[in-house]
Parts: C-alpha cells; structure tokens; sequence
C-alpha cells in the first residue's frame, strides 16, 4: 500500500514459498485424489482450480480493503493514531509535575500517567513505527522507527524489525521461524513465567539488545547505544530537575516501575494470540488467508489494552496479521468487513477472553509452553 525501506524487505533466505510451491507442496489431499482420478490432466486442472481458489480469497479480501482504504480520509489512516501518540508525550508533562507531589494520591496519579503514557509509547508506538504505519515518506518511517524503537523502546531497529515485520508476520506460527518460541522460557514455573518475570521486561530488554549489537555494524550499533542511553537519561533528567528526586535510586526504581506497569499483560498478550493455535511446518504451510485465520487470534475490547497498546495487537489482531501495514484505527475500521468476509467463506474467525486465555496458559502450561508444539496439516481439510 505504500513504500517501505529496502532493509524491511524481505530477505530472500526467509522468504515464505510462493504461488503453487506454497500451496500444494506436500498436499496428501492432492495426492491422494490425483491418484484417484488416474489422470495427469485432472491432477493438473485441480491444481489449477485450488490455487485459483485459493488465490482469489486474498485478492478479493484484500481489494475489499483497499477500497475503503483507498476511501479513507488522512485522519481516520493516520491521523487518529498520531493524535494518541502526542497525547501520550503530553501527558508526560502533568505525570512529571505529579510525581513531585508530596500527596501520595497526586505521586500515585504522577505514577500511573507515566506507566499509561510509557506503554502507548513504546508498545503502541514501536509496533505501528516498526510496520511503517505512521506515514508515508521512507524517510520519516526510519526516522520514527529510530525514535519509537530505540530512544523510547531500548531495543534496536534491525532487530526489532526482523524479528517481528520479516520473522513473525511474514512465518506466524511457522515452526522454527514465526513460532513465538522467543517468548518461551521453559525453565521457569507457570507462576513465575506469568506474573513475575515479565516485571524485568524493562531491564531484560535493553540487555537483549546490546548483546544483539554484535549482528550490526560499528556505526549502527553506537547509533542505538547512543539512542537508548538517551531516552534513558532524558526520563533520568526530567524525574530530578522537573519532579525534584534527589535520590538516584529511587529515581531508577521510579523509572523501572513506570516502565514494567504493563509489562505482564504485554507478555500475556504476546503469547494468548497464536501460541495453542495451530502451528505449520516450513515445508508444508499453507497460504497466508489460511495461516492467518487459523494462527492468529482475537481478543475482545478492552478499553485499556485496546487504547494503550493499540487495537492490530488487541481486538484486530487476525485484521493486522493480513493487512500488517494498516494502522490501529483502520484496523479497527476494517475488522467487520474481515469478519464477515472470514464468516461468509467458512474461515475461522478466532476469538477469545483474556480471562479465558489465561486459564488456559496456566492450566496447560507444560504443554504450551515446554513440550514442542504439534504441527498442523491444514492442507488436507481445506
Ligand atoms: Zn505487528
């Protein structure tokens, strides 16, 4: 829909198959019924009639976005979604002067605006910086990703952007590629997996990213080490001269608490969306519609997780995993076009609570999160 830098492109060692390849390799389905039919004639007028199926539900999908798209005025594009941003850095103002406060509600509010303004920052803000999602210009896409990711993310660009737009968009729930398996760590007991170690998310996360340095150039590696000690010590900065903190202790606990505030349902929500739904194998996957319909899942509105971290990793989450370029609002915008269109084809349209996600996760948690997830065969039900 529009143009990205070269850099977020995709590689050619983890592009996905193409075309036919893509879909009918390894389909025993076929094979099967191409034996049946005796016929190499048949075998191939079947080929061509699934992939030409197959095909034309993205493609008719997607012109159904792209008209309402094409219809959509700048403010309901990006507009809304950049309006929110500003309104989080504003908000930055009145958190500082109330963290200063010798009230203690004043000094909680002060705490609560900075973790809310903190998380539309760096959740909402790097993954719509990260998909190009804020404007048009090449330039200003690498520019704000420069900003969002690493002077307010702590983490790096290259990093970020082929981890999540090149490895989890491009291969959701394919195994050893877009598994989700960076989210695992299956040392650690359900309790502490779920609701403790997400709490040194802002201290595990820049440490991730110097040690992931070593994979980038001199010059773009100081770039991010220069970027992430800038953000640090602006926040730093403003908590003694503006608040008036005079302990640096307390000043970094303060930063470290504002930073983690979200960071459980952060995690919560990186893994309730695909981990448990079906996962593919690299050789044998099916065609994105499908991949992304039964890979992808939907929570419910929340207005603070749908406002905080946006809706394309909420509520529109199926709608962001095939159209990745499309900002929160036009998510939001399309999702019942997507729906219905899922609904009418017979595709899933997978949705579920929060609440009952992690009952799930906690209650499977060996299962989920230790053992090797099974591979699903789509192909053959299709
Ligand atoms: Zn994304």
């Amino acid at each position: 829909m529009h143009q990205v830098p070269e850099e977020w492109r995709e590689d050619d060692n983890v592009k996905p198959p193409e075309g036919r390849d893509a879909l009918f390799k390894g389909n025993t389905w076929m094979s099967g019924n191409s034996r049946r039919d005796g016929g190499k004639v048949a075998e191939k007028q079947n080929v061509e009639l699934m992939d030409g199926d197959r095909q034309s539900l993205m493609m008719e999908l997607t012109r159904l976005i792209q008209n309402m798209v094409n219809e959509t005025s700048w403010w309901e594009n990006r507009g809304i979604d950049i309006s929110i941003l500003a309104l989080a850095f504003l908000l930055l103002l009145p958190a500082f002067l109330l963290l200063g406060s010798s009230s203690t509600l004043a000094f909680v509010l002060g705490l609560v605006l900075m973790g809310v303004s903190h998380a539309v920052i760096t959740v909402k803000g790097t993954h719509l910086a990260s998909h190009g999602s804020l404007t048009d210009s090449p330039a200003w896409t690498n520019l704000w990703a420069v900003f969002f990711i690493e002077v307010c993310g702590s983490f790096t660009v290259k990093a970020a952007v082929s981890g999540h737009v090149k490895l989890h968009h491009a291969h959701t729930n394919v195994i050893g590629l877009g598994d989700s398996s960076t989210w695992k760590i299956p040392c650690l007991p359900r309790s502490v997996y779920l609701f403790i170690a997400p709490l040194g998310v802002p201290v595990i996360t820049p440490l991730v990213a110097l040690g992931l340095l070593r994979d980038q150039s001199v010059g773009r590696g100081l770039r991010t080490v220069l970027m992430m000690l800038l953000g640090f010590f602006c926040q730093y900065w403003l908590l003694i001269h503006v608040s008036g903190f005079q302990c640096p202790y307390r000043t970094i606990f303060c930063m470290l608490f504002c930073r983690g505030m979200f960071s459980v349902p952060f995690i919560h929500v990186n893994i309730f969306q695909h981990i448990g739904l079906p996962m593919f194998s690299p050789t044998r996957r099916p065609k994105q519609i499908y991949q992304m319909t039964h890979g992808v899942l939907n929570l419910p509105r929340n207005s603070l997780l749908d406002w905080t971290f946006g809706h394309s990793l909420i509520s529109c989450h199926v709608e962001h995993h095939l159209f990745p370029f499309l900002s929160d609002n036009m998510c939001l915008k399309v999702k019942p076009i997507v729906s219905q269109f899922l609904k009418e084809k017979g595709l899933p349209y997978q949705e579920d609570s929060y609440f009952s996600r992690l009952q799930l996760f906690f209650h499977k948690y060996q299962e989920l999160m230790v053992f090797a997830p099974p591979i699903t065969e789509l192909v053959g039900v299709q």
